[in-house]
C-alpha cells in the first residue's frame, strides 16, 4: 500500500510562509487583495471559491468575490477583467472556470493583467515557463510538482509520464518535470496504449478528469502517483469526489496523493502565495 502524500500538511506549511510574507508586506504599507470572478453558479466552482476565501483569510489576503450572471457576454466579462486590471487596489485576479459555453476561455484569459494573474494562465505567464525566468507559475502544475518533491525523490533521469496535455495543467507540469531533468512522456486522448505508458512510469501525473482512467494494477512497483483529476461519482446513492486513478490503495506504488486532500489544497495555497508575491512585485520600489 502506498504512503500518502499529505496535501493538507503541505498546504498548511505553504500558507504559514505566505502569511508571514503578507505580514511583511503590511509592514511596508501594502496589502494583498485577491479578486475572483465567476460567471454563473456552478456547484464545483462555488466550493472551490469557498476554499479560496478561507485560505485567503488564513493568509491575511483580502478576498473580493464577483459573481456575474450566467448570461454575461464575453465582451462584458472582458470589461470586468479590464476594470480589475486597472484597479490599483486589486493585486491578484482569478477567473473561475469552467465558464459557460458561449464564452471563449482562451480569449477572455488574454484580458487578465499578467502581473495579477495568480493562476498563471495568461499567455505571457505560460510563455515565461519556457524560459529560466518564470513569471507566475500555473498553480496546479506547481502543486503537482510540490507533491512529487515532498516524497524526497531526485527527478533527474527518472521516467515521468503525464496524462493530459491541457494548456494550464498537463503541459506546464511536463515542462516543470523536464526542467528537473526527468525524461517526460506526455499522453492524451490520441495516445494508443495508455496502460503501457502507465507501466513505464516511475513518476505518474494524471490530469484528465475521467474516473477510473488509470487502474492501480497497471502502476509500476515503487512509482509515485499524483492524481490531479477531480470527478464526482455516485456510490451507494451518495456523491463522492474521486480522482482519475482507481485501486491505488491496493497497488504497488510507493507514494500517492489522495483525492480529495492531495493536489487540491496545495493548489489553493500556491494561489495565495502567487497573490502575495504578485503584490510585492507591484510595489513601485521593488
Ligand atoms: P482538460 O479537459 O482541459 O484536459 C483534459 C486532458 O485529458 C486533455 O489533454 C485530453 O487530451 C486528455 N484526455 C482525455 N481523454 C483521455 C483519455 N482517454 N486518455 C488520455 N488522455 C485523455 O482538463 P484540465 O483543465 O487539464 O483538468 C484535468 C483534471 O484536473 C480535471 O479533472 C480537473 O477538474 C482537474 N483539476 C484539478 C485541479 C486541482 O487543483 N486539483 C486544478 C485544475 C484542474
Amino acid at each position: 500500500m502506498p504512503q500518502l502524500i499529505d496535501g493538507k500538511a503541505l498546504a498548511t506549511k505553504i500558507e504559514a510562509e505566505t502569511a508571514r510574507e503578507a505580514l511583511a508586506l503590511e509592514s511596508m504599507g501594502a496589502s494583498a487583495v485577491l479578486a475572483t470572478v465567476q460567471v454563473g453558479a456552478h456547484p464545483a466552482v462555488d466550493l472551490y471559491v469557498r476554499h479560496q476565501a478561507r485560505a485567503a483569510e488564513r493568509t491575511g489576503i483580502a478576498f473580493r468575490r464577483t459573481l456575474l450572471a450566467a448570461d454575461t457576454s464575453e465582451r462584458q466579462l472582458m470589461r470586468e477583467l479590464d476594470a480589475l486590471a486597472r484597479n490599483h487596489e486589486v493585486s491578484g485576479v482569478m477567473l473561475q472556470t469552467p465558464l459557460p459555453d458561449h464564452i471563449n476561455t482562451r480569449a477572455v484569459r488574454r484580458a487578465l493583467d499578467p502581473a495579477k494573474d495568480v493562476e498563471g494562465v495568461h499567455p505571457t505567464n505560460l510563455g515565461w515557463l519556457l524560459s529560466d525566468r518564470p513569471g507566475m507559475v500555473p498553480c496546479t502544475a506547481a502543486a503537482a510538482l510540490e507533491c512529487i518533491l515532498a516524497t524526497g525523490i531526485e527527478l533527474r533521469g527518472k521516467r515521468a509520464v503525464v496524462i493530459g496535455h491541457s494548456e494550464t495543467v498537463g503541459k506546464p507540469i511536463a515542462i516543470l518535470l523536464m526542467e528537473r531533468l526527468a525524461t517526460v512522456t506526455v499522453c492524451h486522448h490520441g495516445t494508443l496504449d495508455l496502460p503501457a505508458e502507465v507501466r513505464a512510469a516511475e513518476v505518474l501525473v494524471v490530469a484528465v478528469g475521467k474516473a477510473g482512467l488509470v487502474q492501480g494494477a497497471d502502476l509500476r512497483p515503487g512509482c509515485i502517483v499524483v492524481d490531479v483529476g477531480i470527478n464526482e461519482i455516485e456510490v451507494d446513492g451518495k456523491r463522492r469526489i474521486v480522482g482519475d486513478v482507481s485501486g491505488v490503495a491496493a497497488s504497488a506504488a510507493a507514494w500517492a496523493t489522495p483525492v480529495p486532500g492531495g493536489v487540491g489544497p496545495v493548489t489553493v495555497a500556491l494561489l495565495m502565495r502567487n497573490c502575495v508575491r504578485a503584490t510585492a512585485r507591484q510595489l513601485p520600489s521593488l
